[in-house]
């Protein structure tokens, strides 16, 4: 009797294990689907005076305050400075 409880709890352990183990593996599979574009893509940057999406990467910019802002062109950006 005390042999089969004892059975029974490492069947329980393995159980636990693998379940453990396949758990694990799919959430890492699922980490990497969700972080891989926002880590790989930049962002996009809307321009606030023509509404143009822009790369923050190439776009000029203008800092106010601790808010960057990006457009689409120099143009742009002076006519937010007019503004
Ligand atoms: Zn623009």
């Amino acid at each position: 009797m005390v042999l089969r409880l004892l059975q029974f709890l490492l069947i329980l352990a393995v159980v636990r294990a693998v379940w453990r183990l396949g758990r694990g593996v799919l959430e890492g599979a699922g980490y990497r689907r969700v972080d891989g574009p926002t880590r790989v893509g930049v962002k996009l940057q809307r321009d606030p005076v023509c509404g143009t999406y822009v790369s923050p990467t190439k776009a000029p910019a203008l800092r106010i305050g601790g808010e960057t802002l990006y457009f689409c062109s120099d143009s742009c950006r002076r006519e937010w400075e007019r503004r």
